[in-house]
């Protein structure tokens, strides 16, 4: 099947029956379930796009295999402009979810599609996992699969430093192989698009951060989210069945996150991309360049989300008159900053884009892992700015039902500013408070701040790409020294 329409997805979701859990309940069906549903809905418009007749060959290329239109995100760019149009592709789908939705499905298809290139690294020591791994990504690609994952373990404490702490009875580990495949156990965290998604990726994205006594635990797999014994529990819905007058974001982009539990799930040997084999599993997102093409993504997510935020906060002081006041010049500078920083280190991993060893066209990586970086502390600064531009306006906002009772006349006659009237102003700041404010948005900062990892791994995960010779040796050859004299 190629590229997918939205109806596609969802009575793709339909079709497989799987245990999802919200709110003490077992949704039967996600499709239709009040806080999950606009989410669905959001995705199936991403889909959709995709046969838009203006969009069309922006969102799609030729099929390797078939010549069919298949999503653009499964492609492995051979050139410059290749990756671009790949770029342009996610940044339509990211600012049609004005970048709230931080698992859309060219997340994966990214990460996978360079595995798919680099198949013979994971069939190094075991030539079937290289197969499996091929197999499968042209699967993904020519059944336009969406797809979560969940990389982290559940730990019971965390006192290793730089290290996680696996223990068996948490953490996700194989218990036994059978003809058929392996046994899985455990717990793994957070798989956002979950309930939303057909398959679930499990592998680790992390820089050595398992030691060689985790070998259990080192095991990469794909398998349906209908696999018996896959159980995803939900947190809370943000979605709170209101309209979109009263909750803009939340009622149409709640992509949900949630906990995973494998309970001896069996992962056939077909979907086995990596077993008992700790320094690959440490390695595999920088030999194959996985981190590169994910950064990018993330970074045309960040763009789309960089734009809407400053066109809100340019918006609400305007709404507001306090446009001209020195301090909000100063602020608004602040998020032009970071918007174009971000488009910046983009464009950059495009412009230093090389082939790599696997053939791929792969941004540069010191731009794209920039990208990730500098989200995690300017994206809180970012709301932060919004609530200082904001202030109390945040809260005078009335739901669409206050304008439609006894207060409507007040209101509408108090709300009013010198540039804008009483409906838009609140219109406005819902969509800023859902931005800024409540549940959704935090949630949203939350993401910002740990869905690439936490600091430590992230500035770890930089270090390790910086070539920090270049700059020690400007400074030797200020002091007048040699590499080898130091
Ligand atoms: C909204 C959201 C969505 C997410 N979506 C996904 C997803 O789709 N798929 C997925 O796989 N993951 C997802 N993540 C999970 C994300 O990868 C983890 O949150 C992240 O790796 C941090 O792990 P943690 O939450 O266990 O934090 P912790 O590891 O508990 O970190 C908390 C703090 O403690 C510090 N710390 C912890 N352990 C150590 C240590 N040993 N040494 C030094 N410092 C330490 C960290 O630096 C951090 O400041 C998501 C997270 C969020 C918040």
């Amino acid at each position: 099947m190629p590229a997918r329409t939205g109806q596609q997805y969802i009575d793709g979701l339909k079709a497989q029956q799987r245990e999802v859990w919200l709110g003490g309940e077992w949704v039967r069906d996600v499709t239709t379930h009040p806080g999950l549903a606009g989410g669905v809905r959001a995705i199936a418009r991403l889909y959709d796009m995709q046969h838009d007749a203006q969009l069309r060959d922006a969102m799609t290329y030729p099929s390797p295999t078939t010549g069919d239109a298949v999503g653009r995100s499964f492609d492995t760019p051979k050139t410059r402009e290749a990756l671009e149009a790949r770029t342009r592709m996610m940044l339509n789908w990211a600012r049609a979810t004005c970048g709230m939705m931080g698992r859309s499905p060219d997340f994966m298809n990214v990460t996978f599609a360079a595995w798919g290139a680099a198949a013979d690294w994971f069939g190094e020591k075991r030539p079937e996992f290289g197969d499996n791994m091929r197999r499968y990504v042209e699967h993904l690609r020519e059944n336009d699969v969406t797809l979560t994952h969940a990389l982290i373990n559940l730990q019971r404490s965390r006192n290793l430093s730089g290290m996680f702490n696996l223990e068996e009875g948490t953490a996700l580990e194989v218990k036994r192989e059978t003809d058929a495949g392996v046994v899985v156990r455990g717990a793994r965290i957070l798989a956002t698009l979950g309930p939303l998604s057909d398959e679930i990726a499990v592998y680790s994205p992390r820089l050595a951060r398992h030691s060689d006594d985790h070998s259990p635990f080192a095991v990469s797999f794909s398998i349906p989210c209908g696999t018996p014994g896959l159980k995803f529990l939900c947190r809370d819905s943000f979605d709170l069945g209101r309209s979109h007058f009263d909750h803009p974001l939340g009622s149409r982009f709640e992509e949900m996150d949630c906990i995973v539990f494998f309970d001896d799930v069996l992962v056939p040997w077909e979907r086995v991309f990596l077993l008992y084999d700790v320094q690959r599993l440490n390695a595999t997102p920088h030999v194959t360049h996985s981190t590169a093409h994910s950064a990018h993504q993330g970074a045309a997510k960040n763009l789309a989300k960089c734009e809407f935020v400053l066109g809100i906060a340019l918006l609400m002081t305007q709404a507001l008159g306090n446009a001209q006041l020195p301090h909000t010049e100063e602020r608004i500078g602040e998020l032009m900053l970071y918007t174009e920083l971000t488009r910046s280190c983009m464009r950059a991993g495009e412009a230093d884009a090389a082939i790599d060893q696997w053939g791929v066209m792969c941004p540069a990586i010191l731009p794209a892992e920039c990208t990730r970086n500098l989200f995690m502390t300017a994206y809180p600064r970012m709301i932060e700015i919004l609530q200082l531009l904001g202030s109390s306006s945040f809260l005078l906002t009335p739901s669409e039902a206050d304008f439609n009772g006894p207060l409507g006349p007040a209101i509408e006659q108090y709300l009013a500013t010198d540039t804008i009237d009483a409906k838009d102003r609140v219109k406005l700041f819902r969509l800023a408070w859902d931005v800024a404010g409540n549940a959704f948005g935090s949630r949203q900062v939350l993401y910002e701040r740990f869905f690439a990892s936490d600091p430590l791994t992230r500035a770890r995960a930089l270090a390790a790409v910086y070539p920090k010779g270049e700059v020690m040796e400007r400074v030797l050859e200020f002091l007048g020294k040699s590499d080898e004299e130091w």
